[in-house]
Formats: structure tokens, C-alpha cells, sequence
């Protein structure tokens, strides 16, 4: 099972949702796209499933680490312009399931902000490599928000206890993470805003040798993979309209 090829990206985009398992999902993947979303004038808001609790390096307090985390993805998002940063309650890092509850909650996200776009880890894992990108946590955020996309969002039917917010359709979701990602985002001219973005989350990047050329080879890699000119960095997704 992988997916088709990419869609065009929309042109008429006001607001992105990002919807992800961890405080840093977002940076290591997407930080230098959603800077330039922001710098061309998208409204830009996180929605994060768990606070990272099982995240971290060293012997900080293990019940301090939610807090420190919280707080890492604010400053994050910050750094590359995005205001709103919601965190959703009970869910436990390292053993999220697309349960309908969580469907539930991306949807009532979903209804409020009203994203044109979606931005989210792939529900579909990638078999060469299963650490990482194909976290289950990560698989099962994908799951539960593409259900939220469709159909529960845009059902009014669905969910009667959200009737107060009236259904949404959202055109378009942006998968990160997936098997053989075909549309690339140049971010070599916001590298350096992803960078402060990455640098943030100091509970899970601070410990590791020579970050800033890690980094930089595997957006260069990307890049490369997907016919940039040499010396360019990228991100790379899929790209499905909903309709
Ligand atoms: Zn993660």
C-alpha cells in the first residue's frame, strides 16, 4: 500500500492545522515549510496529542519532562511565527490509537480552527526504515486525523455533542513521514529558522553530535532525491485533496 502521486498544492490557502503526536514531530519534519506558510501570510495552528512524556536523554525528573516539553514546542513554534499551540489532554506518549475518541477531538479542532489545509504524519508506514517516521504514535495520528478529515468533519450528523460547531470540509491534507514522497517544499532560504525551531526542543536535540550537518544532509538528500539543484535543502510530502 503506498500513496498516489501528489496533487497540485491548493492556491487559495488561509489557515493550516498541524496535527501531531510529539512536540517536535512538527520541527524535524515541517518547521522550514511552515515558515514559509507564515511568512506568505497562512494562519498556521499546532494541535499536539501527547506532550512527549516518554521523550528525553537524561535523568531530568520523569514528571517534569510533559512541562518541559509544553514548553520546548512553544518556544518552537515561536521561532517560525506560529501564535496557536493546543495541546489535547490523556493521551500518553507511545500508546496513541486512532480510537474514535481521539477523532472526536481532532474533529472538534478541526470545526473550530477551519483549516483550508492540513498538515499530519502518515498514517501508512514505511517498511525500510520502521523507527522514526513510523512510530506508532505517529502512524495512529495520521489514521485518526485523516478520519477526521473525512468523513467526520464535514458530517453534520456526526457527533452529535459537537453540534455547536458546524461541520468543516477541509480541501486538502499534506502527509510527512510516508513511503516515497513526491512533492518537495525549498527550504534551504528558512533553514536557519528551522534550525531555531529544532534547537527549542533541548530536551531532545541537545545531546546529539553535530546536529546542524545531520540536519543539513538529510534535507540535502531530500532535495537531491526530488531533482533540486545542488546545495538546495528540502522537505518533502504527499499531497491528497479530500474532494
Ligand atoms: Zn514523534
Amino acid at each position: 500500500m503506498t500513496f498516489p502521486p501528489s496533487a497540485e498544492p491548493l492556491p487559495d490557502v488561509q489557515r493550516v492545522l498541524c496535527v501531531f503526536a510529539h512536540p517536535d514531530d512538527v520541527d524535524f519534519g515541517c518547521a522550514g515549510t511552515v515558515a514559509g506558510w507564515v511568512d506568505a501570510g497562512i494562519e498556521v495552528a499546532y494541535l499536539l496529542i501527547t506532550r512527549g512524556d516518554a521523550g528525553g536523554f537524561d535523568d531530568t525528573p520523569r514528571d517534569r519532562m510533559p512541562l518541559l516539553r509544553e514548553a520546548e514546542q512553544r518556544a518552537a513554534a515561536s521561532a517560525v511565527g506560529v501564535k496557536q499551540v493546543d495541546f489535547l489532554d490523556g493521551y500518553g506518549d507511545g500508546t496513541v490509537t486512532p480510537t474514535v475518541e481521539l477523532r472526536r477531538e481532532i474533529t472538534a479542532a478541526i470545526r473550530r480552527f477551519r483549516p483550508d489545509r492540513i498538515l499530519t504524519s502518515s498514517p501508512l508506514r514505511r517498511w525500510e526504515r520502521i523507527a522514526g517516521p513510523s512510530h506508532p504514535d505517529h502512524l495512529a495520528v495520521g489514521e485518526a486525523t485523516t478520519c477526521a478529515v473525512y468523513p467526520d468533519a464535514r458530517n453534520p450528523f456526526a457527533y452529535p455533542d459537537l453540534h455547536d460547531l458546524p461541520a468543516w470540509t477541509v480541501r486538502e491534507v499534506w502527509y510527512t513521514g510516508g513511503p516515497n514522497p513526491d512533492h518537495a517544499v525549498d527550504i534551504t532560504d528558512l533553514f536557519d529558522r528551522k534550525l531555531a525551531a529544532l534547537r527549542a526542543h533541548v530536551t531532545q536535540v541537545s545531546h546529539v553530535e553535530g546536529f546542524v550537518d545531520v540536519i543539513r544532509r538529510r534535507h540535502g538528500d531530500v532535495a537531491a532525491r526530488l531533482g533540486l539543484p545542488a546545495g538546495r535543502l528540502a522537505e518533502a510530502y504527499t499531497i491528497i485533496r479530500t474532494g
